[in-house]
């Protein structure tokens, strides 16, 4: 009987951590002095936070490069110095610093730097691509590179594109998956194979209830990008699995807190990933 009872307040202690709200930092933590958005100086500090994960874009170049960059446009559709990323050549996108003078890194570049951290998971988003074939192409050479890095278990994918969580879900069945356009309910990524959701606060605002709705059906819930302490709150109360912040100190600092005052319903903590 003592046993049933042990075994059952465990079972229910492993529910309630596998609950905790857990911190992903957009395109890095770049809001650090001298870091700029996808680098790899802002994993290098995403790293440091002892936090779930770090996200990032991935692009393919004219000449098939995947580089860590958002664009379409990098360095801004203004600016005379601006490159396509899918576009231009990997020569030319990687002759156009960042801020701070931050280089354009190359995903293998990427890959190498997360092995300086064996817990931190990255975030790759496989950015949209001109055709079907192009995005299944750079799906491929996505999941091939991370396989031949050994980080397979390290590492979480999203996509807008459909075709991409569908190609993702073929060809690494054993990674996460999610969703980030927004249009599909729970019921229809979990049909679709996906492992999660990931959208936007205006979506999950409108559709509050796909974030129960998603994870009675085993999905995990991501919302991005959440920056402001009103709607911190509002997704910590919602129990999300992940908030994609460019403010990750600001969600670590409200997460502790809503633990202090029983907010959050359970003991958080951020070093469990
Ligand atoms: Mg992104």
């Amino acid at each position: 009987m003592k046993r049933t009872i042990l075994t059952a307040a465990l079972a229910i202690a492993t529910l309630t951590a596998a609950a905790q709200t857990q911190v992903i930092a957009h395109r890095g933590f770049h809001a650090a002095e001298g870091s700029a958005h996808n680098t790899i100086s802002s994993l290098r500090n995403a790293q440091k936070l002892g936090i779930y994960g770090s996200e990032c874009d991935v692009n393919m170049t004219s000449d098939d490069s995947l580089v860590v960059v958002h664009g379409k446009w990098h360095r801004g559709r203004k600016d005379p110095q601006r490159v396509h990323v899918q576009k231009d050549d990997f020569k030319t996108v990687r002759s156009r610093s960042c801020e701070n003078g931050n280089i354009v890194p190359t995903l293998h570049e990427y890959l190498e730097q997360m092995k300086a951290d064996g817990k931190m998971r990255l975030v790759i988003e496989i950015k949209n691509h001109d055709t079907p074939e192009r995005e299944k192409q750079v799906t491929k050479a996505i999941i091939d590179q991370v396989k031949a890095a050994g980080l397979e278990n390290q590492v979480d994918y999203i996509a807008f594109s459909a075709v991409v969580c569908d190609e993702v879900a073929r060809l690494a069945p054993h990674n996460e998956i999610a969703y980030l356009n927004g249009d599909y309910a729970p019921a229809v990524v979990k049909e679709r194979g996906y492992t999660g959701i990931d959208y936007s606060k205006k979506v999950l605002r409108e559709h509050p209830e796909w974030i129960a709705e998603a994870q009675k059906l085993g999905l995990k819930v991501n919302v991005w990008t959440v920056n402001e302490p009103e709607e911190i709150q509002y997704f910590i109360d919602k129990k999300v699995d992940f908030i994609t912040t460019d403010n990750p100190l600001k969600v670590i600092e409200m997460l502790k807190q809503a633990d202090k005052g029983g907010k959050n319903g359970k003991k958080h903590n951020q070093k469990t990933r």
